[in-house]
């Protein structure tokens, strides 16, 4: 075995080392996102080891690494992979890098956290119980603590928290069985049944927890097909304490993973063990699932995480900025919160170029240089509200007809909204007083300036109109 592994390595080309595949994965990768990121991003990684099939990059700063880990994991692992197929996996640490100093393989690293990218095998913790090895395939920073609540998710964190501790207690049974998180994009759920993870990890490391992707699953069900492991395969999934399966809409129309996962739910459930599922639709909505799984899926307890609001999203900022330290003035969190609305990934990840912005360049943070910064996201995001979709939404909104908008009717039912519509109009798009004027049946600029004035300051007097008014520049902007 020895000589022929020896035969082989002496017939590649030419001698590679971790530094030049790493040069190659960055080339390559920068072709793809372009020089730009690359410069932000990627300039400054260099590669620290190679071993027992693990890629360890270095960033010169929690910021990259967290940046690299959430944004580039697995297109550098893949990349890797065609260089080398013996790494199965990535890993980034933080080791500040001296400008002068290349790139050695066995520079210490500083032993603060790794985050694993991509790992090939699922998250098993707890297995071996000696040492309380880390979980991988974990992020350390999806915890209950990190996890900010708002209307829109306190059920799905609430449930999560109830699982999680009942999970570390034996005397407890479970809560509900399963239980179904779902939401849309980048709004929480991954991060919650990590948190769940965490939580049973460090209350009650002799517990098995498996934690994988829908994906992974497949991915390792097939590979037991192939080799003739399907009873190891069962065997492990069949005697965890808990099982979480994320992005399970992936099996849709992926039949025989389907059945096996069934079995795998049933076989656990008989035995009182606790499975969280999430997905991006309910268990009713998801499409291409057997009849007899979606009613499985919907039997414990379904929770939503619905769409963030202004609120949570300020909140989520401000945590994110007080865990990075960095102060942010509250007119930039406010900017990002309005405008960002469509996940928290993308919130984020707009904080985190705003705050890598400033320490790469050394600016201090102010409102214009964070649009300078941000100004394609923005503009992206910037949705176009029209005069005649701000009327539909006020009209429908005060149960008045849409021609009251541009009637001459002076009552206070309908002049108070019309007034209202005028100054969403000023303030959601960028037409002229006139031209604001001519939409409302042909009225005068000066008639939509005093509307825009008078509900500003009713705004401060009158909080109920206040909320009326706050509500549909979210739902117009939404
Ligand atoms: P999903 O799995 O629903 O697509 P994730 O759990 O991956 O979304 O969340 C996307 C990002 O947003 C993660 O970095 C996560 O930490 C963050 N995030 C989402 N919701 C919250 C929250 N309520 N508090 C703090 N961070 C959050
Ligand atoms: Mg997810």
């Amino acid at each position: 075995m020895l000589v022929e592994a020896a035969r082989e390595s002496r017939a590649e080309p030419a001698v590679k080392t971790p530094e030049s595949e790493w040069d190659h994965v960055v080339k390559r990768l920068r072709e793809e996102v372009g020089d730009v990121a690359y410069r932000s991003w990627l300039a400054p990684i260099t590669v620290h080891r190679i071993e027992g099939g693990e890629a360890v990059i270095a960033a010169p700063a929690r910021l990259y690494r967290d940046w690299v880990a959430t944004n580039y994991a697995d297109r550098i692992l893949e990349l890797w992979r065609t260089e080398n197929r013996q790494i199965t996996r990535v890993s980034v640490v933080v080791a500040p890098v001296r400008a002068s100093q290349p790139a050695v393989a066995d520079r210490p690293a500083e032993p603060g956290p790794q985050i694993r990218l991509a790992p090939v095998e699922a998250a098993a913790i707890g297995e071996t119980g000696e040492d309380r090895p880390r979980p991988s395939g974990l992020d350390p920073r999806f915890t209950f603590e990190n996890f900010v609540v708002g209307k829109p998710n306190e059920l799905a964190h609430a449930a999560a928290r109830h699982v999680a501790e009942a999970c570390s207690n034996p005397l407890r049974k479970v809560p509900f069985n399963p239980l179904f998180l779902y939401g849309g994009d980048g709004l929480g759920k991954t991060h919650l049944m990590h948190a769940i993870a965490w939580h049973v990890f460090k209350n009650a490391c002799d517990r098995k927890v498996i934690y994988l992707s829908a994906e992974k699953f497949m991915h390792r069900f097939v590979r037991a097909l192939r080799f003739k492991s399907t009873i190891d395969f069962k065997e492990e999934f069949r005697s965890v304490d808990l099982l979480m399966i994320d992005d399970v809409q992936f099996i849709s129309g992926k039949e025989s993973t389907q059945e096996e996962l069934f079995h795998t739910f049933n076989a656990l459930v008989d035995q009182n063990r606790q499975i969280v599922i999430s997905a991006d639709k309910s268990p009713c909505d998801l499409e291409g699932l057997e009849e007899r799984m979606r009613s499985r899926l919907g039997w414990g307890l379904v929770a939503d995480l619905h769409p963030t609001t202004y609120e949570l999203r300020l909140g989520i900022l401000q945590s994110k900025a007080e865990q990075a330290n960095v102060h942010i003035p509250r007119k930039v969190m406010e900017l990002l919160a309005h405008r960002i609305t469509s996940n928290v990934r993308e919130l984020e990840g707009a904080l985190t170029r705003i705050i890598a912005n400033m320490q790469l360049v050394g600016r201090e943070i102010t409102l214009e240089s964070a649009q300078e910064e941000l100004h394609d996201l923005l503009r992206l995001r910037e949705r176009r509200v029209t005069i005649d979709e701000i009327q539909r939404r006020v009209a429908e909104h005060y149960n008045i007809r849409l021609a009251e908008m541009t009637s001459a009717r002076r009552a206070r039912a309908f002049a108070r909204p019309r007034q209202g519509a005028m100054y969403l109009a000023k303030q959601l798009t960028s037409r002229s007083l006139p031209e604001i004027g001519r939409k409302f049946g042909g009225r005068d600029h000066t008639t939509v300036m005093h509307a825009v004035r008078r509900i500003q300051e009713l705004k401060d007097t009158d909080p109920a109109l206040a909320e009326d008014v706050e509500l549909l520049r979210r739902m117009l902007e939404g």
